[in-house]
């Protein structure tokens, strides 16, 4: 720029002085123009033009004097500026008119303005608000006539917004240039204080040396709940309303980042076939099977954990991704356990009852898949393992776990056919007197007579049914039959017998053992006062005072408390003191040899003078030998149950036993 100052200065200056000195006339003009024309393009301004103009003129007077009579130099010097000047005054007038015309549409643009669909908003470079259009008017509840003259942030923007108004405007006023501004969505405020999401331009004007910001505001409240439509299409299935495969990916992929952030954590994803839907598909037709679908779906999403993600895969084919699992193997394969329960009831649709089974395969990260398009894969290919192993099992996309799970999965099932079939009884082991060796009661404890499997003990299932649930309908079977039994021998005249039936800790949770007690007493099926419920410490100590609720409801509902295991688990006084229990079962580990064992004859002597402190009766279980029943005689010990009095028998064997007894032989 400043060379070509330079070089506008040293042109006009030989152009003007050769013009003066008599060049001629019309290439003077001719050049005078031209350098007019150079000015305006931006070379030199108006001001430093007449400047430089005259600076020349005192520099070349002396020159002028001597070469021209001094009327015709001044004369042509302001000729030459005039020419020079005259492209100026041209381009001024035409920025006049067209400053004019801008005006002219301003006042149609402010016409428009005032009818425009958005609301647009004027203010000055104080954030002022200087006009509010009809639209505004509308859409934010103030009155043009109300907004006018406040500050525009504090009026429609919450103040959290503020700030980065502020920063948007400085922006705009730095690079006008920038037009239309840039467009924003932001949360704005109504008069009622109602906050809604707007989009927001906002371009700096500038008028004959009046500056001020418009802003463009148009509500998005319509928009955002159509993109959240938009949205939930776009990630759901129609027909379920379940998470799609977009969706189910996306949550893998987050689950994965989450397992990286916390190690120790990991994630499943199982992979559920129905089997036999394509065939009642077709041949109940496809209405018909879509509502199958969606009873599948909504018993799946229901079947889950919180938090777990139940996805349609396609037609017949769900994904349920497991995810903050801590033992991945374990967790995801008591998840399908209970997917398969879930397909044990029938689905009922218009009024058919329709069986159904399903196939699941299961992929653990990171050991099947780093990525969710692999865990997906392999969980895919392991259903279809699953399917060719039958059907109603599952497969892990691992090996040995397949074969794990699929133990596991045998046993499940057979121990709900088992239930159904008739396959399981209940033995009763006498519970004897020390003092005088009469039966005071008897445990009922389950025996599972498995067509294959032949005898299987409850070591072996009860923690099975615990995980899968099946310990409810089990349970409720146990205390029923034991109960009614019961009953046939107070019926048939044998002395009065105490029942007492073992309650594991998840029928002792949610109040279980009270509905199902409840139930039978309403039935006429039990006489509370001959029963007695068996707990473990550790299924009470979770919640204890939860705990405590339950036991005295159970208790008022006639039934005695006993606390079994006694000694293997927290066993601490501070606790004992508040439990409603009425009995405390020394541990068979106690009994079990103890008379070689000094420390177990401490422990056994220490848990009878306890119970005898807190008022509670005291059995020994696992007595097998004269001389455990003697020290258990010498310390005081209540009751006793074990081999040395009799194993657990059948009902037919236990009844002998107390005819027996009662007739003294
Ligand atoms: P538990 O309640 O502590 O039952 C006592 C266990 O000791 C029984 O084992 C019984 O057969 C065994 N036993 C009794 N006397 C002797 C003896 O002198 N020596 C030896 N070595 N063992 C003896 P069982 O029947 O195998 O039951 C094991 C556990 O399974 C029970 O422990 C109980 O916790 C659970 N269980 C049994 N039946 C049921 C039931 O109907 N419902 C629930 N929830 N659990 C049950
Ligand atoms: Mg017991
Ligand atoms: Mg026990």
């Amino acid at each position: 720029m400043k060379s070509d100052r330079k070089n506008f200065a040293e042109d006009y200056q030989a152009a003007f002085i050769h013009y003066l000195n008599g060049g001629d006339q019309e290439v003077a003009l001719q050049r005078a123009y031209e350098l007019g024309r150079r000015a305006i393009a931006g070379e030199q301004n108006i001001l430093g033009l007449i400047g430089l103009h005259y600076r020349l003129v005192q520099a070349v007077k002396p020159q002028l004097r001597a070469n021209l009579p001094r009327g015709q130099a001044i004369a042509r010097s302001e000729a030459f500026l005039t020419q020079v000047l005259a492209l100026f005054e041209m381009t001024h007038r035409q920025t006049l008119e067209m400053n004019q015309s801008l005006r002219d549409s301003e006042r149609r643009k402010a016409a428009i303005v005032g009818s425009a669909f958005d609301s647009i908003v004027s203010f000055d470079v104080g954030g002022r608000i200087i006009d509010f259009n009809p639209a505004a008017e509308q859409l934010f509840g103030h009155t043009r006539a109300q907004a006018v003259g406040h500050d525009l942030a504090e009026l429609i923007l919450p103040a959290s917004r503020h700030a980065a108004f502020q920063q948007t405007l400085d922006l705009c006023r730095e690079r006008p240039e920038g037009g239309a501004g840039q467009r924003q969505e932001i949360t704005a405020r109504r008069a009622d204080g109602s906050e809604f999401p707007v989009e927001m331009a906002v371009t700096f004007i500038q008028v004959d040396n009046a500056p001020f910001f418009t802003a463009y505001l148009r509500d998005l409240t319509e928009r955002k709940a159509y993109e959240a439509k938009i949205e939930y299409l776009a990630t759901h299935d129609a027909l379920t309303r379940l998470a799609n495969r977009n969706l189910l990916m996306d949550r893998v992929e987050q689950a994965i980042a989450q397992a990286a952030r916390r190690p120790g954590q990991t994630l499943a994803v199982l992979f559920v076939g129905i089997e036999r839907f394509k065939f009642i598909n077709d041949s109940m037709g496809h209405s018909f099977g879509d509502e199958l679908i969606r009873k599948i779906a909504g018993r799946l999403q229901h079947g889950v954990r919180d938090g777990d993600t139940v996805a349609r895969q396609s037609g017949d084919e769900f994904v349920i991704l497991m995810g903050g699992l801590q033992d991945g193997a374990q967790d995801a394969l008591r998840g399908a356990s209970e997917i398969l329960a879930l397909f044990m009831q029938p689905f009922t649709v218009d009024g058919h009852a329709i069986h159904l089974a399903c196939s699941i395969g299961v992929s653990l990260y990171p050991d099947d898949g780093k990525d969710a398009e692999m865990l997906l894969a392999h969980a895919d290919a392991a259903m279809h393992r699953a399917k060719a192993a039958g059907g109603g099992t599952v497969q892990f996309y691992t090996h040995d776990l397949s074969v794990f799970a699929a133990e596991r999965v045998r046993l499940e099932n057979a121990l709900w056919s088992g239930l159904e079939r008739g396959e399981f009884s209940v033995h009763y082991q006498p519970q004897v007197r020390v003092a005088d060796g009469v039966i005071a009661g008897a445990e009922a404890l389950i025996r599972w007579q498995h067509p294959e499997l032949g005898m299987v003990y409850p070591a072996r299932f009860i923690a099975l049914a615990e995980e899968t649930g099946l310990i409810g309908p089990i349970g409720e079977w146990v205390l029923e039959t034991a109960c009614a039994q019961n009953r046939v021998w107070q019926e048939s005249g044998f002395p009065e017998l105490r029942m007492a039936v073992n309650v594991s800790t998840r029928q002792f949770r949610h109040d279980g053992i009270i509905q199902a007690l409840e139930s039978l007493i309403a039935a006429g099926q039990v006489t509370p006062g001959s029963l007695e419920l068996e707990v473990t410490e550790s299924s009470l100590m979770d919640d204890m005072d939860e705990s405590i609720r339950i036991l005295n409801e159970l208790r008022a509902l006639g039934a005695s408390i006993s606390l079994d295991d006694f000694g293997t688990g927290y066993s601490s006084l501070a606790y004992l003191r508040r439990l409603p229990v009425d009995r405390l079962k020394i541990d068979q580990s106690f009994v079990h040899q103890m008379e070689d064992d000094a420390q177990k004859r401490t422990m056994v002597r220490e848990i009878i003078h306890l119970s005898q402190a807190f008022g509670l009766s005291t059995i020994a279980e696992g007595v097998e030998t004269p001389g455990e029943l003697a020290f258990l005689a010498a310390h005081g010990c209540h009751e006793y149950q074990g081999y040395f009095c009799a194993r657990p028998l059948p009902a037919s064997d236990f009844e002998r036993l107390l005819r027996q007894r009662r007739t003294g032989h």
